[in-house]
């Protein structure tokens, strides 16, 4: 197990921007993420969880502490049993294994997995999804149960995107299983499990093949191909739909907001809820940009747009400039 120091974060962003995490720990195994949790607790530093990198905003600040990347914590478990197929997932595994893993059995899930980046942790912190009207269309429909190793937190009350202090004594061989019930999903949110980290997830579906779908999976792929910006960096959506009809980037795009630039940060012209990073971007810059057209929002129709990504690492004294 290697700890990194001062190691640099854009590359796990992709946005690809960033600053630099004190350390910084891929972990390979239970054992290594076991040996970081406790080294953190022991620093008494606090520690930061990501995963694929395509829903948060790292401060050019970079990040204090541990940064803990679940990116290597992978591997996919089939079963096929009483008529579903059972999946035992790494939290690390990306979205495509799982995608291969329903495909292969031409299953729905495959569907709404189409294009969307980033890792099955993610997937479920975030309850990424669609929202084209297909079932499943988000994480919260084939999630069965997660893994969380959970710990005691001090300090400040917990935050999404906050490093944890981490207070009590970690085993990771004590990984406790949480239902899908006893988790709160809402529109791309998945609490209560916190605070602690997710290492493995139990997904499944019914053995009811669709014969079309890997048709359907290739039109959902061409379809993101030319309604997103994929030819930038970018992190999808910034912001939340504030409902079905009132979509954030019909919202931006009624703004006249579209093309909008600061610094190498523009509101993307292909779809005005994307914002790309057009060469050597700032996170401050995305983040301008972001607040401006959640100003400009506000004044035109009185909506409050909620940031779909999470702010990560050290953007306290921007909280106290404003
Ligand atoms: C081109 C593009 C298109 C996208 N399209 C969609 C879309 O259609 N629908 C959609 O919902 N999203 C979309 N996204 C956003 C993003 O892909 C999803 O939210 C994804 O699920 C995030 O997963 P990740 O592994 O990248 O998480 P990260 O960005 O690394 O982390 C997200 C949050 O989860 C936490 N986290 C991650 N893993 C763990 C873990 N194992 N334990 C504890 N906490 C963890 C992090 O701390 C952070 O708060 C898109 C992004 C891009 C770049």
């Amino acid at each position: 197990m290697k700890i990194f120091t001062d190691h640099p974060l854009a590359a796990h962003s992709s946005w690809r921007v960033g600053g630099v995490a004190d350390s910084f720990l891929m972990p390979e195994s239970l054992e290594d993420l076991q040996k970081g949790l406790v080294w953190a607790q022991e620093q008494g530093v606090p520690v930061t969880f990501i995963s694929g990198g395509t829903n948060i905003l790292i401060s050019d600040r970079g990040v204090r502490g541990l940064v803990i990347s679940l990116r290597k914590m992978t591997g996919i478990e089939e079963e096929e049993r009483g008529g579903r197929l059972l999946l035992n997932v790494w939290a690390g595994t990306s979205k495509s294994e799982l995608l291969k893993s329903f495909l292969k059995r031409r299953v729905a899930p495959a569907l709404f997995l189409a294009g969307l980046p980033g890792d099955v942790g993610g997937g479920v912190v975030m309850n990424a999804g669609v929202s084209e009207s297909i079932v499943p269309r988000e994480f919260c429909e084939i999630v069965d149960w997660i893994e969380v190793i959970s710990f005691g937190h001090s300090g400040e009350p917990y935050q999404l995107g906050k490093g944890i202090l981490i207070s009590s004594h970690v085993d990771v061989q004590n990984a406790v299983r949480l239902n899908r019930d006893q988790l709160q999903w809402s529109y791309r949110r998945c609490g209560g499990w916190r605070p602690g980290v997710i290492v493995r997830v139990g997904c499944s579906w019914p053995l009811e093949a669709d014969a079309s779908i890997l048709e359907k999976v290739k039109v959902a792929n061409q379809r993101r191909l030319s309604l997103q910006p994929l030819e930038f960096p970018n992190c999808g959506s910034v912001f939340k739909n504030p409902s079905d009809r009132q979509r954030a980037g019909m919202l931006i795009d009624q703004c006249g907001l579209k093309g909008l630039r600061w610094g190498d940060a523009q509101i993307s012209e292909k779809h005005a809820n994307f914002i790309v990073n057009l060469g050597q971007a700032k996170a401050m810059d995305i983040y301008g940009l972001m607040e401006h057209a959640r100003k400009r929002v506000k004044e035109k129709f009185g909506l409050e747009l909620e940031s779909e990504i999470v702010r990560v690492g050290d953007w306290d004294e921007i909280h106290e400039a404003r």
